[in-house]
């Protein structure tokens, strides 16, 4: 190490101890400012300014003799949530030696014969330390010759899966309350547990076994480097990194790789903390594997893998196999379910899922959705039998073709519309009438050009071309500069009446008849892309129209509401205007943060949003992130002026936004209804819509009792 100094700063160690003190503290702050703390604060979203501390303690010496080690153990297992003591520890090492994986140390348990008094002292403390933290500790000791010294104590990161099991156990223990438990749980971590897992219908041909480190399984080809790695998960390769251990500087490769798997270091190394955190599939210390770096391949006994071969991993178990295994999708835990229960009881926000089908409806009604916040209709058309259909419907120069297409395909809307009214077992299901500019139901534009060039050149009397020459023709008429801007929404609508009414009555009719089985139906038709009251007020008719019709043809009656989304600034600026004729209000906060801000969201990432997220132009990607200053001002407006005209104006949102939970805490506070995500993210929505609710009336709490 002395020599590795001189090497590198051309001078003797310092001797004198203020100085090596001074140079130790100086190393810790501008740690804060290398590539690995800066990666990892963008991760976590760790603001740069914040800045670090630097403690300062007495050195104790773990490699004093076999009387003396180091080790770190958590109050509890951070990977299942066990309440046992869980950790590894090394003798005559220092700390050093055991996050570095060099050596591979053994569990803490077998402490309590190696040095049973050590442990009973050890496992006291750690009793102690959680009861006064009421939280999780990951705590770091040190025995030098038989005293025990404790270096470090903070909360202890953990799986989601522990998160949940921790703030349950906890409240059954007395020492949290159910409040303190819900904001325990960071709603992003639930997207762990919805992972998949290898189905157990298959064989698994083991190639090797290591340290199951972080839960969850992964396929991908095996990579042996960071920068491999980073490479090839951003050209949107599945890829896992194999190392013998990780460090710090491989982070990057971490967060593209699916999995990591190493052949060195334990549970609390580097790789399965760092995986465990970001819910990652992990393998630590998978010793068998013989890792050849400048050969780019592992072997397992006789057997070699190369790079890019493709591994399965299973990082509950610790198993690897060759090749690729289907997997199945999770299952919940019972304090899962239980600490969804509690967040239900405290949350006052409505949660909902966008599902345009009925197994997505089913999705989101077992995950706990109470109802549907957007049904986009323009899926049910993308159907490979419908497709044609709608072209058909969008071909016909004449009203009678176009009514002709319609009709056939208002029975397949029906039936969608039944399976989702179904699925949702009365619940409020809202369905949007088609959005997207005709064009994209269309084949490709410059395709076909290709398509029509190579007919006229090679085969002109092909009865294929007039066909195709036609096709070309009506997708030129179609095209436009700026079609996300174009003739889209509820223009189609009021262009093509015939099209908003079959859809309406496609609704109508299944409502019909699930009322006649005695179902409950709630359906909610809404109006997309409204950005003058007449809009509104012209769709607002055509739909009462068919329902009226629907109602004298079936002879059935059944409830129904018709409303809106806001997602153009002028219907929020006429927000009360637009309430007049609206039951509800849906924010659509993708295409209201598009028109806001003039970003167009099919290309902004892709080419400048980058750029302005690193430069700190903007903090977050705002089709991510509500942009609480500017979107999220015009959402305000919207809910005040809707509310001010229609006090019992329903208010929700459904872009994307409704699934984040920032945005989330957003919503709660300007008072909207209901958020609405995909049926993945309800688990995440439920919870983060209980913390709106703790987080603000503590809030409200403190400001009374300064007051
Ligand atoms: C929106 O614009 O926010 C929305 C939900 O509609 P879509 O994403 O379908 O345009
Ligand atoms: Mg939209």
């Amino acid at each position: 190490y002395k020599g590795i100094v001189k090497k590198h700063t051309r001078k003797d160690f310092p001797q004198d101890p203020k100085e090596q003190l001074f140079l130790a503290i100086n190393a810790v702050f501008d740690s804060w400012n290398n590539q690995r703390a800066i990666v990892y604060r963008r991760l976590n979203k760790i603001p740069d300014h914040l800045g670090t501390a630097v403690n300062i303690q007495s050195m104790v010496f773990g490699n004093m003799g076999n009387d003396s080690g180091t080790g770190v153990a958590f109050t509890r297992n951070p990977s299942t949530g066990e309440h046992k003591l869980y950790g590894e520890y090394l003798i005559n090492a220092q700390g050093e030696d055991v996050v570095a994986g060099i050596r591979t140390p053994q569990p803490i348990q077998t402490l309590k014969d190696e040095m049973p008094a050590v442990f009973k002292q050890f496992t006291e403390t750690c009793r102690r330390l959680e009861q006064h933290y009421k939280e999780m500790q990951d705590i770091e000791f040190t025995v030098e010759r038989g005293q025990l010294f404790i270096l470090q104590t903070r909360n202890g990161k953990r799986t989601a899966q522990a998160a949940i099991r921790i703030a349950v156990e906890m409240v059954e223990e007395g020492i949290i309350d159910k409040k303190t438990a819900l904001l325990r749980v960071d709603p992003d971590q639930l997207n762990q547990l919805l992972h998949r897992r290898i189905d157990d219908k298959y064989q698994r041909t083991l190639l090797a076994k290591g340290l199951p480190a972080s839960p969850g399984a992964a396929t991908g080809q095996v990579v042996f480097d960071a920068d491999e790695a980073e490479e090839l998960g951003n050209a949107g390769k599945k890829v896992i990194l194999v190392r013998p251990e990780t460090t710090p500087d491989d982070i990057h490769g971490i967060v593209a790789a699916q999995a990591i798997v190493t052949s060195r270091g334990g549970m609390t190394s580097h790789a399965a903390v760092v995986a465990r955190g970001m819910g990652k599939a992990c393998i630590c210390g998978c010793e068998a594997l013989k890792i050849d770096l400048k050969a780019k391949q592992f072997k397992v006994d006789e057997q070699v893998i190369n790079y890019g071969d493709v591994i399965t991993i299973d990082g509950s178990t610790g198993e690897i196999m060759l090749g690729e295994i289907p997997m199945i999708e999770p299952q919940l835990s019972d304090e899962f379910q239980l600490l969804l229960a509690w967040a239900d009881q405290e949350r006052k926000m409505g949660v909902r899922a966008n599902a345009d089908n009925p197994e997505d409806a089913q999705k989101a009604f077992e995950f706990g959705a109470g109802g549907i916040g957007l049904c986009r209709t323009e899926h049910m058309f993308m159907d490979l039998k419908r497709i044609p259909i709608v072209q058909k419907m969008i071909l016909a120069e004449k009203y009678n073709e176009r009514k002709e297409a319609l009709d056939e395909l208002l029975p397949m809307q029906q039936g969608d519309f039944e399976g989702i009214f179904e699925a949702m077992q009365g619940f409020p299901v809202t369905i949007r009438l088609l959005d997207p500019p005709l064009h994209e139901f269309l084949p490709d534009k410059e395709e076909l050009l290709v398509e029509v060039t190579k007919l006229q050149i090679l085969d002109p009397a092909s009865p294929d071309l007039k066909k195709k020459e036609l096709l070309l023709k009506k997708i030129r008429q179609l095209d436009e500069f700026n079609p996300m801007l174009g003739h889209r929404g509820c223009r189609l609508g009021m262009v093509y009446p015939e099209i908003y009414e079959m859809q309406a009555k496609a609704i109508f009719y299944a409502a019909a008849k699930l009322a006649d089985k005695g179902l409950e139906v709630q359906p909610e038709i809404m109006i997309p892309l409204v950005g003058h009251v007449n809009e509104l007020k012209q769709m607002r008719q055509l739909v009462i129209d068919a329902a009226e019709k629907v109602q004298e043809e079936t002879g059935k009656q059944f409830e129904y509401t018709i409303g809106t989304m806001i997602e153009i600034p002028r219907a929020a600026l006429t927000a009360d205007q637009i309430a007049e004729e609206a039951d509800f209000f849906s924010f659509g906060t993708n295409d209201l943060t598009q028109t806001t801000f003039g970003y167009s969201r099919d290309d902004a990432e892709g080419k400048f949003l980058q750029n302005y997220i690193e430069n700190k132009v903007l903090a977050e990607n705002p089709f991510a992130v509500l942009d609480q200053d500017g979107v999220g001002r015009l959402v305000e407006m919207g809910v005040k002026l809707g509310r001010a005209a229609k006090p019992a104006l329903k208010t929700g949102i459904c872009g994307e936004h409704g699934g984040e939970k920032s945005s989330i805490d957003f919503c709660y506070k300007t008072g909207l209804d209901y958020v609405s995500c995909s049926p993945y993210r309800v688990p995440l929505a439920r919870l983060a819509a209980a913390q709106a609710t703790i987080r603000h009336e503590l809030n409200k709490e403190e400001v009374y009792t300064t007051a």
